[in-house]
């Protein structure tokens, strides 16, 4: 099975978050008729090549996909190419970088380098990051990591995170005729979504500024009555900079409303360009500096270890109707993570002689 092949039928596997049970059985077959060591936890796997050598790099994507959104002009669950082109749900987000991490690991694993490798595919990215936490443990130390995801083969060294705040104006209850026994919450929710709206917070100097969006509001429960209650979220996405506690302190101490933290996972994540896989990724990628993605993914999960996001395909592309990678992108993801591998050990091999 080449790439294309691997990836047409990876995309022919629905695979909606929180229904992974077919692909991870589907996909562990094939690595184990191949003779690889697969290791499952739920619908996540991962095996390792090398003998839990130092460094140890972790290469990591995603199975799941969002389920398909209106839009699509050809069956979402059937891949089918076109023009260059495999079209199909997930193709870009992220099966591509699966299927492109997948050749890689059967090109180089019977090539020389000093280290291990663990390649590991899991599921719940799109809805929460459980796959990658369930199996984070079970991994060992990981000195570097790899997370596959479009970006058009440029590293991503920094992404954003995503504070989630639930805020609740309280107030009294009367008849709109008695306004003057009531204590208006919606009046008050207003206030305050005034006041977040010119907030700032200390920007990052490559991803800029932070913004509070409020995005939900309710209230009320009748026309003619003064609200006693209202609730409303705002979205913060962060930067490495900034401190979730910190920043909800912040807005709680300039609020009228109760502020309490609704999530707060998604931690905002940078690596410094003087790690050993910053280095070994641009050198690769013939580029000079990483770029800042605004999107999380699960590398919000691996805080602690350098790491770099990146793999084939485009980030717009996601989430779209009629999703796709190109031949080209697919057949450059492979190339690109193999040499990755090969400079990321050369580079690495010093550093780690002195742990
Ligand atoms: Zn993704």
């Amino acid at each position: 099975m080449n790439a294309v092949q691997l990836l047409e039928r990876l995309v022919s596997i629905p695979s909606v978050s929180g229904n992974e049970d077919e692909i991870a059985t589907n996909l562990s077959g094939i690595l184990s008729k191949e003779g690889f060591k697969v290791q499952r936890e739920d619908n996540s796997i991962w095996f390792m090549l090398g003998e839990r050598e130092r460094p140890h790099l972790l290469l990591l994507s995603h199975l799941d996909t969002v389920p398909p959104c209106a839009g699509w002009t050809s069956d979402p669950f059937k891949a089918h190419i076109e023009n260059g082109k495999l079209i199909g749900l997930g193709a870009n987000d992220a099966k591509g970088s699966v299927a492109a991490m997948i050749l890689t690991a059967r090109e180089i694993r019977h090539t020389h380098y000093e280290g291990s490798i663990t390649f590991a595919f899991v599921a719940d990215e799109e809805r929460g990051g459980e796959g990658v936490r369930a199996i984070k443990p079970r991994l060992g130390h990981i000195d570097a990591a790899v997370v596959g995801e479009p970006t058009g083969l440029q590293i991503c060294t920094a992404q954003r995170g995503l504070l989630i705040l639930r805020c609740t104006a309280h107030g009294k209850a009367s008849h709109a005729a008695h306004a003057h026994l009531g204590e208006n919450a919606i009046h008050k929710a207003a206030r305050d979504i005034s006041r977040l709206a010119v907030m700032e917070f200390e920007a990052h100097e490559d991803l800029g500024a932070t913004r509070a969006e409020v995005t939900q509001i309710t209230g009320g429960l009748a026309r003619n009555q003064v609200p006693d209650r209202c609730e409303f979220f705002v979205d913060l996405r962060t930067t490495p900079n900034l401190d979730h506690a910190t920043v909800a302190n912040e807005i709680g101490a300039a609020l009228e409303s109760e502020v309490a933290i609704h999530s707060h996972r998604y931690e905002p994540i940078s690596t410094n360009a003087s790690e050993a896989v910053v280095r070994a990724a641009l050198e690769v990628a013939d580029a000079t500096a990483g770029i800042e993605s605004v999107t999380t993914s699960d590398w919000a999960f691996l805080k602690g270890t350098p790491a770099v996001k990146v793999g084939p395909g485009d980030t717009n592309r996601s989430h779209r109707p009629n999703e796709y990678l190109l031949l080209s992108e697919l057949e450059k993801g492979v190339a690109f993570y193999s040499r990755f591998i090969h400079t990321y050990f050369r580079m690495a091999a010093k550093e780690v002689a002195h742990v």
